[in-house]
């Protein structure tokens, strides 16, 4: 029997106004690779929209957060209870940065079984699973992006802005997912807090110079949000002949065979 590699935009919601507001949820990722089932930046509303996908909350293996920033961790220590059934068993991972792992209380640093503190270039796995952080320019300095190789080879690069060496990083990724939150950043190259966040044209450069078989955007601000999403896919796709998709709120990807497993049991006569 095959268990797909799936990714599923729980929510597809970032930046302040898209937060607060919730135009677009702000729940993160929840990846399942080669058996094993990540939770990623999970913002306000994850476990609500978590279990509303039905997600296994209990059966997670890690929460694995990109930066410290509300709409990537807000319910990270709801979800370490989950994951923990209640903070009554040990088990399961936190991976994030230094950054990150200080603003997650004491209590909820005890809950899981380990404790990952990853920078940039860091390998670690989750079970059979392989990642890589990599490196991101952000307002969070620690911040790091990921490449999870799995069926694929799927890069989340995170929240940054677009940088030639970033790009390298990630380059051989078959699928692309691009924290696109802005659609054009009017604070580009200045010394402000809100600079530091990827555009469309970001976006266009990075699919441009990884050529992935398929680029996602997601993470989305209000600019992006309120200028239909799926037609500015459309334009990364036209600028750079990558196939380029939207996320939707819930979308989930089948990204290839996870893992094999032998039947057992009954299943033996299905
Ligand atoms: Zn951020």
């Amino acid at each position: 029997m095959d268990i797909m590699d799936t990714i599923c935009f729980v929510g597809t919601g970032g930046g302040r106004m898209a937060t607060i507001t919730q135009l677009r949820k702000t729940a993160g990722i929840f990846l399942e690779l080669k058996g094993a089932r990540i939770y990623l930046d999970p913002g306000p509303g994850a476990i609500v929209h978590a279990r509303a996908e039905k997600i296994p909350l209990e059966k997670i293996d890690c929460v694995l957060l990109s930066h410290k920033h509300i709409d990537h961790t807000n319910d990270a220590q709801v979800l370490i209870e989950a994951m923990t059934k209640g903070v009554r068993e040990k088990k399961g991972i936190l991976a994030a940065p230094k950054s990150t792992i200080s603003a997650i209380t004491k209590y909820h640093q005890s809950a899981p079984k380990k404790i990952l503190k990853i920078k940039p270039g860091d390998k670690f796995n989750i079970g059979d699973l392989n990642i890589e952080a990599t490196k991101t320019i952000h307002t969070d300095k620690d911040g790091v992006g990921f490449k999870f190789f799995a069926s694929k080879k799927i890069s989340y690069v995170g929240d940054t802005v677009y940088s030639k060496d970033i790009a390298k990083e990630h380059k051989g990724a078959d699928i692309l997912i691009l924290n696109c939150l802005y659609l054009v950043n009017e604070n580009k190259g200045k010394d402000v807090e809100f600079a530091k966040h990827m555009d469309l044209a970001d976006a266009i450069k990075f699919a441009h110079d990884i050529k992935p078989k398929l680029c996602i955007l997601q993470h989305f601000g209000m600019g992006m949000i309120l200028k239909k999403p799926w037609e500015k896919a459309k334009e990364v796709e036209e600028a750079t002949g990558v196939k380029t998709v939207a996320a939707r709120d819930g979308q989930v990807f089948d990204v290839g065979d996870g893992v094999k497993k032998g039947k057992t049991g009954l299943e033996r006569f299905a």
